[in-house]
């Protein structure tokens, strides 16, 4: 039922192997040739679950799930111009994490792990931590001491047990990768069972649509496990011969921490070392994306773009869709001013689908703020 094989030295290994990288360093991928028995899957109850062929977990007793998933996809107008919008900000902790989080963790559960750690700048840690807590396994979670309180709480009230690192998200990242030298790696970005999770949005869209697909997919961009997960679905969905067009792929970035925007913009190999300013979107603050060559990649092979948004463009989309009814945190409102930049381009018929990845209460002081500005 499919192997990880490394990027870099192209070394095997079994899905029952406990590894979150290769033993030479490089970065693992998951090879799967799901199915898509399209009747079976209706007929199942409405969740990320669902898409059960094409999720690498081998035992379904392993299986760490709130029913979550499956999200509302409604229907938002932009100055007269339609988009489809995933309410991935209605998931039980509160963000699009918990996609990759079910399936990560019950792969750890599956791997008999005792306990894990991870990073995160809130909302991957809040995921972790939680399904952590069903299935009963222990964690450290680090998060830069500049993290929203209410992501801090929301972290240990699971019962992870918090890091605060000084200094940037950076690191963080330096701290747990430094830990994950004596325990197992729960890490959205270097472990591929956390994006085999996230890809399940590309199946819930394809059957939203009526196994359709897209013209495009706007999407937030900080470490890419998102962007990453939705090239893979979208990719297995054509390998299947579900669909026959994948769709484009357009990554926003903060103006202030943009270095896959100003890669693929520049035509350039290499992820430029940038000197990253502060950004309300906390949750796409992401200098050096582990995984970026291959983010790049793939909006390459999708032919679709960057787009970057300015910190006054992200705080006037939170007063903006707040309005309307969607109480989303900053890092989810940079997709809206990504949406608002997109649409000056786009031919009247498009299909255009996107996500409100992370909700507002989880970040009350920003909003509020935001508003009195
Ligand atoms: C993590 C996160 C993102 C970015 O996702 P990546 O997988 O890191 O690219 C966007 N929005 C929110 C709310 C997040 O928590
Ligand atoms: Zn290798």
């Amino acid at each position: 039922m499919g192997k990880l094989i490394c990027q870099s030295c192209k070394e095997e290994y079994s899905l029952s192997d406990a590894v979150w990288r290769c033993d030479c360093g490089g970065l693992l991928d998951i090879d799967l040739r799901p199915t898509f028995p399209i009747e079976k899957i209706e007929e199942r109850p409405s969740g990320l679950w669902r898409y059960r062929e094409a999720i690498p977990v081998l035992d379904d007793r392993n299986i760490v799930s709130f029913n979550e998933g499956f999200t509302p996809m409604v229907s938002l107008d932009f100055n007269g111009k339609k988009v489809l919008i995933k309410l991935d900000y209605l998931f039980p902790t509160g963000s699009f994490k918990d996609r990759g989080a079910s399936v990560l963790v019950s792969k750890i559960k599956e791997l008999r792990i005792k306990k894990v750690v991870e990073d995160s700048s809130g909302n991957a840690g809040a995921a972790i931590a939680a399904y952590c807590a069903k299935a009963g396994i222990k964690c450290d979670i680090f998060v830069p001491d500049y993290t929203p309180p209410g992501k801090l709480a929301q972290i240990e009230s699971y019962g992870a047990k918090l890091k605060k690192i000084p200094g940037t998200r950076k690191d963080t990242a330096n701290a747990a990768f430094k830990a994950a030298e004596s325990c197992y790696y729960a890490s959205h970005y270097w472990n591929p069972f956390f994006i085999q999770g996230t890809k399940t949005f590309a199946f819930e869209v394809c059957e939203q649509l009526g196994w359709d697909s897209p013209d495009s997919v706007i999407l937030p961009v900080g470490s890419g496990s998102l962007m990453l997960g939705v090239y893979i679905g979208w990719s297995e969905l054509l390998n299947a011969g579900i669909i026959n067009k994948i769709p484009r792929l357009i990554g926003v970035q903060a103006e202030n921490c943009a270095p896959l925007a100003i890669s693929f913009n520049e035509n350039s190999d290499e992820i430029p070392s940038i000197e990253k300013k502060e950004t309300i979107a906390e949750g796409i603050s992401i200098s050096t994306p582990v995984r970026g060559k291959q983010i790049i990649d793939a909006v390459k092979r999708s032919k679709g773009a960057f787009i970057t948004v300015s910190e006054s463009e992200i705080k006037e989309a939170v007063r903006w869709i707040c309005k309307k009814g969607f109480y989303i945190e900053p890092t989810s409102a940079a997709v809206v001013a990504g949406i608002n930049k997109y649409l000056k381009e786009s031919s009247p018929d498009e299909v255009i689908v996107s996500i409100f990845t992370g909700h507002g209460l989880k970040t009350a002081e920003k909003i509020a703020k935001i508003l009195n500005e």
